[in-house]
């Protein structure tokens, strides 16, 4: 059966998620306001299977990784252009105990395809195994910029992007559909990120949003064709550049790139290669992360009309391909959603039951 949906967000979660409900067969309508500053824009869009802070695998690391690795390739055919970069993930360990805990997972099963042996010698030139360095086998990155440059010519030649500033006093629920200004949907499917924290029929869920920065930075002489790290990472963006970070801030005061943070990722990377760097450009996103880190993916519990499709956090590569084709399936009775990254796991009642104590206390 053929729905209508107006997908709010052109970031990687609703360009993915717009694209799969139109192979399905369903009229969708793309709106976004083009601010170029949402996460998707900034990420370094980096795919690897591990937490590196506790050397553990993240969540259904073994789906979303099988999915990303064909899933990415295809789209590229379908949008003609050349995103996505798989490539080794070298690790320089920051201290013994990295080093130790490595050695200790790369023999267990699970880790067995993903973690490569660790050496002592680095295998590029110009950065200094004080540790070792160990690599990941199957990782690389998605050029998350020219990804979206790609949806968007794609939405703007089958006339289904709107670029506008999404207005949430203009939702009407018509009968069983919705409407917004000319447009009548069977459903709104909101991706908008960060900015969802100005939805008021979202905003009771538990994003807990990180800011980030990153440098694109010249290095001469530096490895083209492997991302490195050791506190931040170089990737690769081809003719001596490389894009560095990233920062995690939980609390800011605007959503600006900062001198501070310039300096912090300037001198890590100092620590990291033993080249001579010149820093382009500095840029700063706010990552649509959970409290729990999972997924916010699911319809809203009064108005059904509505959904939600966010809370990728710092995995929206691995995530967003997976999730869409999950969310899509769905939302036409085919499979089911997983407990954990629906909405549903958020208690709405008891958000707006603690919202009316405060303002009866007020
Ligand atoms: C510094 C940094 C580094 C990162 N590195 C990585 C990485 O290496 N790997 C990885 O997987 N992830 C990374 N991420 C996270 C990644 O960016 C996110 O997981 C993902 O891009 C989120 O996509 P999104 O579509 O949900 O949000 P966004 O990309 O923020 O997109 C939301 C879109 O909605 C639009 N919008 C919002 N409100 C409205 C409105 N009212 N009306 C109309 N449009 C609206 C915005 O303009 C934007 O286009 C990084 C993030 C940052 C900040």
């Amino acid at each position: 059966m053929s729905n209508s949906y107006i997908v709010v967000g052109q970031g990687l979660a609703g360009s993915i998620l717009a694209y799969e409900l139109l192979r399905q067969g369903h009229t969708v309508t793309v709106i976004d306001k083009d601010s170029g500053a949402g996460s998707s824009r900034v990420a370094a869009g980096i795919y690897h299977p591990l937490v590196f802070k506790r050397t553990t695998l993240t969540w259904k690391y073994e789906v979303l990784f099988d999915f990303l690795e064909t899933y990415y390739p295809e789209l590229e055919k379908e949008l003609g252009g050349k995103f996505y970069h798989p490539m080794p993930y070298l690790r320089y360990f920051a201290s013994q105990g990295e080093r130790d805990n490595w050695v200790n997972f790369k023999e267990q099963d699970e880790y067995k395809p993903f973690l490569g042996d660790d050496m002592d010698e680095s295998p590029v030139e110009g950065v200094t195994p004080t540790f070792g360095v160990g690599y990941v086998k199957r990782s690389g990155w998605v050029d998350t910029n020219l990804l979206l440059d790609l949806f968007r010519i794609y939405f703007i030649e089958r006339e289904l992007l709107i670029e506008d500033n999404f207005d949430y006093n203009l939702i009407e629920f018509r009968e069983g559909k919705v409407a917004y200004k000319h447009l009548l949907a069977d459903k709104i499917i909101f991706a908008e990120g960060y900015g969802v924290t100005q939805n008021p029929y979202f905003n009771y869920l538990p994003l807990k949003a990180t800011k980030g920065q990153v440098l694109t930075a010249e290095v001469n002489g530096l490895v083209e064709d492997g991302i490195i790290n050791r506190k931040v990472f170089a990737l690769p963006l081809g003719s001596n550049q490389f894009k560095v970070g990233s920062t995690y801030e939980w609390q800011w005061e605007h959503n600006e790139p900062t001198p501070e943070l310039k300096l912090d990722l300037e001198t890590k990377l100092a620590g990291l290669v033993d080249l001579p760097f010149k820093t382009l450009s500095h840029e700063a996103g706010v990552r649509p992360s959970v409290t729990d880190r999972r997924p916010l993916i699911g319809l809203h519990p009064q108005h059904p009309q509505l959904g939600v499709f966010n809370g990728m956090g710092s995995k929206g590569v691995m995530m967003a391909p997976y999730f869409a084709k999950q969310f899509s399936d769905w939302l036409i009775g085919l499979g089911e959603l997983d407990k954990e990254a629906d909405i549903k796991r958020v208690n709405y009642e008891l958000y707006f039951s603690k919202l009316l104590f405060q303002t009866r206390k007020e």
